[in-house]
């Protein structure tokens, strides 16, 4: 039986209310056309897992709008103080009073125009999984780390900056709650380029991420760890992708604009489970 699979879109500076509400419009519009009977029992019983990463201006009509669809709506990025002088930050408290339990942290976006550093990307994460959040962390290397043979060092010091020490409320998150933690492996140089790493370049780069979190955290903390790849996925590479057995889903950008890219990609989702 395979695994849970967790499909996140990304939505990025896009989609303000209006145009979210105008989304999860159509979503609900087509939901029962576009979705099998298969897909739509797996999405209720949570065999898939579904999450909208929305600007936080978008947040509230986005979660308004999507009811009743088990689709969950988080935030892009969040401080991990309760409050102060953050200008441009969003915080816990605040997301919780709109119903927001779901977050981004580190995305490459961040890290690359904003100043994200591993500590910072630490800390928010900490804060999150503190606060009952459920977090999609992402790592990932650049192009010119891939070309001069650096990515495991990337990807192994990127996540013990993150798991430094294995009694943290982190790695116990990431080990024995599924769905609480999740690690989205996102190539810096395929994101939003059009360029997808193959199906055999994610798989390598999952299979190292459960051996270096082995290695920091202990024998089962590899296996258990939900792991889904991003980087121009789209309804014509998702399947390839998720029928790799490293690879527990996706974050998905561009392909996730769109109510009807999005919801084949949902379909793609709901098919792989097998068992
Ligand atoms: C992303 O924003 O995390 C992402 C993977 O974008 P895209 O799918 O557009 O490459």
């Amino acid at each position: 039986m395979r695994r849970k699979i967790f499909l996140a879109g990304n939505w990025k500076m896009n989609h303000g209310p209006k145009a979210a509400a105008e989304f999860m419009a159509a979503c609900r519009a087509s939901w029962e056309a576009k979705l099998s009977p298969q897909t739509r029992s797996r999405v209720d019983d949570g065999s898939v897992q579904l999450a909208l990463f929305t600007p936080d201006v978008s947040l509230t009509s986005a979660r308004e709008a999507v009811q009743p669809l088990p689709i969950r709506i988080g935030a892009q990025n969040v401080h991990w103080e309760k409050s102060g002088a953050f200008t441009g930050e969003i915080s816990i408290p605040m997301c919780e009073e709109l119903g927001i339990r779901s977050a981004l942290a580190g995305h490459s976006e961040r890290r690359q125009y904003f100043g994200e550093t591993d500590e910072t990307v630490r800390k928010r994460t900490l804060a999150l999984v503190e606060a009952g959040f459920t977090v999609f962390l992402c790592v990932g290397e650049t192009l010119q780390e891939r070309e001069a043979g650096r990515t495991e060092e990337v990807l192994r010091a990127q996540l013990s900056a993150i798991f430094q020490d294995k009694n943290t409320q982190l790695s116990q998150a990431l080990i024995a709650e599924e769905g609480r933690l999740i690690i989205a492996y996102e190539p810096v140089w395929a994101i939003g380029t059009g360029k997808t790493a193959t199906p055999e370049i994610a798989q390598a780069a999952h299979s190292q991420i459960r051996q270096f979190l082995g290695s920091l955290l202990g024998p089962t903390a590899g296996p258990q760890a939900a792991i889904v790849y991003g980087g121009s996925v789209t309804p014509a590479n998702f399947k390839g992708l998720l029928d790799q057995p490293d690879i527990d889903g996706g974050l998905v950008g561009g392909a996730s604009l769109k109510p009807e890219s999005w919801l084949e990609l949902v379909e793609i989702a709901g098919k792989s489970i097998t068992g």
